[in-house]
């Protein structure tokens, strides 16, 4: 059964989805991106999207820079998406519709500069560079935003859209645990799981199907941890040495840089993965209000207050106690905003 999408938009946001509504129905062929190494929130919103897209009869091409993580691959459409650095030739289309993108350099793919633009985002810090530009930071994932889209549309929930609409809001909260979840982000999944979708399931599938190499390799991570500023800020790091002796690649990093936060009094992660290229990737969470994206804007990257990242050049050495100092200043805030609990 599949039921159609009713809601109220968030207050001001009737104009530009309307917007975005009428670029769609007008236009037929579509391309739809999101950033680099897809997270939940990139692929769900890309997917929903797209099946919505096909209940309107308009064609549409997936274009990703990365590969998403294997276990999304048991989701509907992930076949979808074709991986390319540049946009290929014979992607002729009327509008892009990019998601999850503060520019387009995020995409990791060259070639969508001089198109029609649709940007759909909700990371603080959007460089607006659309022919139509909906931000919304208050949305908990961008698929809150896709399924503003879709009602407007008047496209009905089947159950792909609704799985995809989940899985973006299940992974973008950190499972429910980030401080920008709302009541309608409840509202959104009520609706999802009224159309089929089954949580307990999608639960299991995104958080239940390690590989017993990623458990190695997570029992290698937190034996290496470091904790500083007495057990509030804890430090990961991994290599590619550490990642081959687990029999991991990439894909099994997803994730666990979330297990410190468990303990108690850990208030805020950070985990930097260094690669052969000399590259550093830093990823950064933190609970309540200790604000890890100002940091990450310190250092040209983004993301949300408890969940943000960015990738520097250069050693490893010089970069740690500069960020760890940095965390332990933004715990040491956050905690003074905090209320009593
Ligand atoms: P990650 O730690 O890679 O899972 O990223 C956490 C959040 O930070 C996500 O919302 C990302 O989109 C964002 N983020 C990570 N790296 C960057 C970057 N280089 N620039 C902007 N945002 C980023
Ligand atoms: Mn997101």
């Amino acid at each position: 059964m599949s039921n159609p999408v009713s809601h109220v938009l968030p207050a001001g946001t009737d104009a530009v989805v309307g917007q975005i509504r009428d670029a769609i129905v007008s236009r037929q062929r579509f391309l739809i991106t999101s950033h680099a190494r897809p997270d939940g929130d990139s692929i769900g919103s890309q997917l929903a999207m797209a099946f919505a897209l096909d209940a309107l009869g308009k064609q549409s091409r997936i274009i990703n820079a990365d590969r998403a993580p294997d276990h999304y691959y048991e989701f509907p459409g992930l076949g979808r998406i074709e991986i390319a650095a540049e946009v290929p030739a014979d992607a002729i289309a009327d509008a892009v519709i990019v998601m999850e993108c503060g520019d387009l350099t995020r995409t990791g793919v060259r070639g969508f500069e001089e198109r029609y633009i649709i940007n759909i985002d909700h990371h603080a810090g959007n460089r607006m560079y659309g022919a139509i530009n909906w931000f919304d930071e208050s949305a908990a994932a961008c698929s809150e935003m896709v399924y503003d889209v879709i009602g407007a549309l008047g496209v009905p929930m089947s159950l792909e859209i609704a799985t995809h609409i989940y899985l973006a809001i299940l992974t973008d909260t950190g499972s429910f645990h980030h401080s920008n979840i709302t009541p309608r982000t409840f509202d959104i999944c009520r609706q999802t799981v009224e159309a089929g979708v089954n949580p307990a399931i999608m639960a299991r599938r995104v958080y239940d199907s390690n590989s017993f190499g990623k458990l190695k390799l997570i029992g290698a991570l937190l034996d290496q941890m470091e904790l500083v500023h007495d057990g509030r800020v804890a430090v990961l790091r991994l290599d590619d040495d550490v990642l081959a002796s687990c029999g991991c690649t990439n894909n099994d990093t997803e994730g666990i840089i979330n297990l410190p936060l468990t303990a108690r009094e850990i208030q805020a992660v950070v985990f930097f993965r260094t690669t052969a290229e000399g590259e550093v990737r830093v990823s950064m969470r933190s609970k309540y209000d200790v604000d890890v994206r100002m940091v990450a804007n310190e250092h040209g990257g983004g993301g949300h207050k408890n969940a943000a990242g960015f990738t520097v050049t250069g050693p490893l050495h010089e970069l740690q106690p500069l960020i760890v100092e940095r965390l332990v200043r933004a715990v040491d805030e956050g905690l003074e905003s905090r209320p009593p609990e």
